[in-house]
C-alpha cells in the first residue's frame, strides 16, 4: 500500500491509472477507522480495480468549540486496516496542503444543508462539500462511498455531484453497528462506561419510531412522541434534534407516505451522537429527486 501525501503525486497516480482504463474507488474518511469504515472499504472494492481511502481530520467541518484537537488519530492502526483491507493509496494530505494561505473557496448546498445538522452547526456543511468537491479533484474517482449513518452528508454529497457535474458515482452503504444497536462511530470512544450502556437507547427509540410507522402510524407527530417518551426515560439523554423527513428532501414530514427517514441528534454528558433509519412503508409511489 502506498502512502501519498501530496495532492499532485494524488492526483498523478489517479491520472496514470484512469488513462490505463482502471477504474478508481474512493473512500473518503477522518480516520479512527472502524468496522463502518471497513464495511465501506470491502464495498468499494467489489466496483473498482484499484482503491483510495483518504484521512483527512478536516479542520473545515469544525466549529472553533468542536472536537477538532481532541479528535482521535491513531494512524498506525489506521494503515494497518488499509493494509489488511487491500487498498492501494492511503492519502493523507495536511492541512497546509489542503488549505494554503489565500484559499478562499467555499462550496455551499443550501437547501440540503438548511435543516438538522446544519442548524446544529451552521458551518459544517460548507467545509464538508468543500473538502469532498477538493478530495474529488484531487483523487479523481470514478466511485465514491459513504455511510448511511451521516444521512444528510451523503444527501448533500450526491447534490452537489449531479449539480456540479463531477462525474463521480456515489454509492451509500447501511450503517454498522455495535451489537447492542449503537451506531459505529469513532467519536464512540469519548463515552464513559456508563454514558456507553446508556447510548444504545438512541436506536432503540429510531427503531420503535420505525415499527410504528410499518405498523401503519402515519402520522409524524405520533411517531415522534413513540421516540421521544423512550429517550425521555433515559436523563442523560438531550435530544438535539429528532424529525421525520423525506429522504430525499430532507424536509419534515406531517403525513407519511411511501418513505421516510427517522432521523436525530442526542447528547449524552458531552457526547454528540447522530443516526438515523429508514422506514419504507409500500404505500403509494412518489418518485424521489434524486
Ligand atoms: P468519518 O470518518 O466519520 O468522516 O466517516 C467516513 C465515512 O464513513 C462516511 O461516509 C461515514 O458516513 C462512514 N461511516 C461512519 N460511521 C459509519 C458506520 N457506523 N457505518 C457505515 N458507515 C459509516
Amino acid at each position: 500500500m502506498r502512502i501519498v501525501h501530496s495532492p499532485a503525486a494524488m492526483t498523478a497516480w489517479s491520472e496514470g491509472l484512469r488513462r490505463e482504463g482502471v477504474t478508481i474507488g474512493f473512500v473518503p474518511t477522518m480516520g479512527a477507522l472502524h468496522d463502518g469504515h471497513r464495511a465501506l472499504i470491502r464495498a468499494a472494492r467489489l466496483h473498482c480495480d484499484a482503491l483510495v481511502v483518504s484521512i483527512f481530520v478536516n479542520p473545515a467541518q469544525f466549529a472553533p468549540h468542536e472536537d477538532l484537537a481532541t479528535y482521535p488519530r491513531p494512524i498506525a492502526k489506521d494503515r494497518a486496516l488499509c493494509r489488511e483491507e487491500g487498498v492501494d493509496v492511503c492519502f493523507e494530505p495536511t492541512t497546509t496542503t489542503m488549505y494554503p494561505a489565500g484559499f478562499q473557496t467555499v462550496v455551499t448546498v443550501p437547501s440540503v444543508a438548511r435543516r438538522w445538522e446544519g442548524e446544529s452547526r451552521p458551518h459544517h456543511f460548507g467545509g464538508v462539500a468543500t473538502v469532498v468537491t477538493k478530495l474529488f479533484g484531487i483523487v479523481r474517482p470514478h466511485l465514491a462511498l459513504f455511510g448511511q449513518k451521516d444521512f444528510q452528508q451523503a444527501a448533500l454529497v450526491r447534490r452537489l455531484v449531479k449539480d456540479l457535474d463531477l462525474g463521480v458515482r456515489i454509492i451509500v452503504r447501511p450503517t454498522v453497528r455495535e451489537p447492542d444497536g449503537l451506531a459505529m462511530s469513532s467519536r464512540n470512544v469519548y463515552l464513559s462506561p456508563e454514558e456507553r450502556r446508556t447510548a444504545p437507547i438512541f436506536y432503540r427509540a429510531l427503531e420503535a419510531g420505525r415499527k410504528a410507522v410499518e405498523r401503519g402510524v402515519k402520522d409524524a407527530a405520533s411517531a415522534q412522541t413513540i421516540m421521544r417518551e423512550l429517550l425521555a426515560g433515559e436523563p442523560a439523554v438531550r435530544i438535539d434534534y429528532l424529525a421525520v423527513c423525506d429522504p430525499a428532501t430532507l424536509e419534515p414530514l406531517t403525513t407519511i407516505g411511501r418513505q421516510a427517514v427517522l432521523l436525530g441528534a442526542i447528547r449524552i454528558g458531552s457526547v454528540r451522537l447522530i443516526d438515523n433509519v429508514v422506514v419504507k412503508t409500500g404505500g403509494k409511489k412518489r418518485r424521489p429527486d434524486r
